[in-house]
């Protein structure tokens, strides 16, 4: 028996913090874990779960102009946030109450308060020492405040999923997952939603083909797109809030929301007296692959190490720190090829390699695309189309990414990951039969490459 309190001292109840704990207990070790607000973290209470709900609700506009062409008569529907929200509220309060469940039947034991770092064995929380052989951080993250001036009037992420009443004038800064999810989310619901961001296309990083046809998506669908605008000032006007770009062009809005990227969650847990590193620019925990930070007792997983800000990856790289230092089992996470979804509408998912990045790691490849309307929108009368590209080693077939955009593409990408995970050639997906009519089997019915 060790002379801690505790095997492990878990601070952060979260995706990662949560599995890490629980698998950490399951192994035999005495777990404590620390949070200092909701049990659950940012994906149950202000994350995923709620936005997918947002989502949902969002979608029925589409469905409601698109009953007609299929013999429906709907009078005009009427939309009630406050009613939503509350909805919202008593299901993350459910799931908050199986998650608190979930950890003490696991016979982990939670410390609710802001826990800080004393020393390489001991957390402060709630006036309380507590020692233990490791310490876990799974602190998350929180949405960054670049500095431009007058940034405070507008909300973030955390404060629109609470929202009563549905804002006439949406601007959304940004580009990145958040801005274009309730981008499409609050367009759905019935605002006036304006998209601004610096760059040329939204959703940096993700393959062109789809960040282009996103874009002229959001604007078939009546969305005010504005690429090329960099915020430097906002400020209260007689009708609401006005957001000026450096080139001197002006939104005005009711709500603004700042979505310009999230940052990992370190403000006073101590760090730097205990020795543990930051990443100068991100601000993000240093570790090695097997998520150890600097000091050799104090592991860290999930957001706080900015490697790929996704719940699954946070609760993948919580087991295998719990595999590794207490069930004997040593293990990494493998971050090459992660499969995402952005609930953007039309939604995208993804994995592997966008074709630039295909380019640029000296793949020579063979490119293969769909471009097509969706059967609904036929009847539905809608022009919105959908799009599938394969990007192809073109000297041993292997599946290199895949990108996707069109309705239920976060569905469908997860079951193309798997094969693409074990290695897919595109002969592999010419070999299978496909399952018709649906969206789907065009990936299994490409025949001709781009330009060939
Ligand atoms: P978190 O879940 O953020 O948990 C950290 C916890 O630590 C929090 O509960 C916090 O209160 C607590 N904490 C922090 N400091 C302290 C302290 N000093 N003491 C005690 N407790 C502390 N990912 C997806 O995969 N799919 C999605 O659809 C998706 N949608 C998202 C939508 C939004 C709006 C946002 C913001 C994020 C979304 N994400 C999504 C990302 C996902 O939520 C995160 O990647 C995931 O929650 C990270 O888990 P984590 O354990 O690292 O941190
Ligand atoms: P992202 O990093 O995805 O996007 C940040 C956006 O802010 C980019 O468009 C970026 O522009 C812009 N930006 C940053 N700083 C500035 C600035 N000073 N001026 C103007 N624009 C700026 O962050 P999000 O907050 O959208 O999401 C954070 C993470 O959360 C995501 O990366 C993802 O990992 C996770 N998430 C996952 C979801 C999912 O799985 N469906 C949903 C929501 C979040 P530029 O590109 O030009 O740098």
């Amino acid at each position: 028996m060790s002379s801690y309190d505790f095997d492990l001292v878990t601070i952060g109840a979260g995706s990662g913090g949560v599995a890490a704990s629980r698998r950490a207990a399951v192994h035999g070790a005495r777990v404590a874990i620390c949070e200092g607000d909701r049990v659950g973290g940012t994906c149950v209470i202000r994350g995923c779960v709620p936005k997918k709900l947002m989502m949902y609700a969002s979608q029925f506009s589409d469905a409601f102009a698109d009953a007609a062409g299929f013999g429906w008569s709907v009078s005009p529907p009427d939309f009630d946030l406050a009613a939503l929200t509350a909805a919202k509220n008593a299901e993350t309060a459910r799931l908050e109450g199986i998650y608190r469940k979930m950890l003490a039947d696991g016979g982990v034991t939670l410390l609710e308060g802001q826990a800080r770092i004393v020393d390489a064995h001991t957390v402060e929380v709630g006036g309380r020492r507590i020692s233990a052989g490791h310490l876990l951080i799974a602190t998350g993250g929180a949405p960054s405040h670049p500095p431009i001036d007058g940034l405070d009037l507008a909300i973030s992420s955390n404060e629109l999923l609470d929202l009563t009443s549905l804002p006439r004038r949406l601007l959304v800064l940004g580009a990145g997952y958040i801005a274009v999810e309730f981008t499409g989310i609050f367009a759905g619901l019935g605002s006036d939603v304006s998209l601004a961001y610096r760059a040329e296309l939204p959703l940096r990083g993700f393959d062109d083909d789809i960040r282009g046809r996103l874009a002229t998506a959001m604007r078939d669908r009546g969305i005010a797109v504005h690429p090329g605008f960099a915020p430097e000032k906002l400020e209260r006007s007689a009708n609401g809030i006005r957001c000026h770009a450096k080139d001197g062009t002006v939104i005005e809005a009711d709500v603004v929301l700042s979505a310009l990227g999230r940052r990992p969650n370190t403000a006073g847990l101590g760090l730097d007296a205990v020795g543990v590193e930051v990443d100068a620019k991100s601000g993000a925990i240093r570790v090695s692959p097997d998520s150890c930070t600097t000091v050799p007792s104090i592991y860290a997983v999930g957001d706080v190490t900015d490697r790929a800000a996704l719940t699954p990856v946070a609760i993948a790289e919580g087991r295998a720190f719990a595999d590794t230092v207490f069930g004997n089992t040593p293990r990494v996470v493998d971050h090459r090829l992660i499969a995402t979804a952005v609930f953007s509408q039309p939604s995208i998912g993804t994995i592997g390699l966008s074709e630039p990045d295909a380019l640029a790691a000296g793949h020579r490849v063979t490119v293969f695309e769909a471009d097509f309307r969706p059967m609904k929108h036929t009847l539905a009368g809608r022009a919105e189309r959908a799009y599938m590209k394969l990007v192809v080693d073109a000297d041993n077939d292997t599946v290199l990414g895949a990108h996707l955009i069109g309705a239920d593409s976060g569905e469908i990408i997860q079951a193309l990951a798997v094969a693409i995970s074990m290695g897919a050639t595109k002969a592999d997906l010419d070999r299978t039969l496909a399952v018709h009519p649906t969206s789907a089997e065009e990936l299994v019915l490409m025949r001709s490459p781009r330009g060939g």
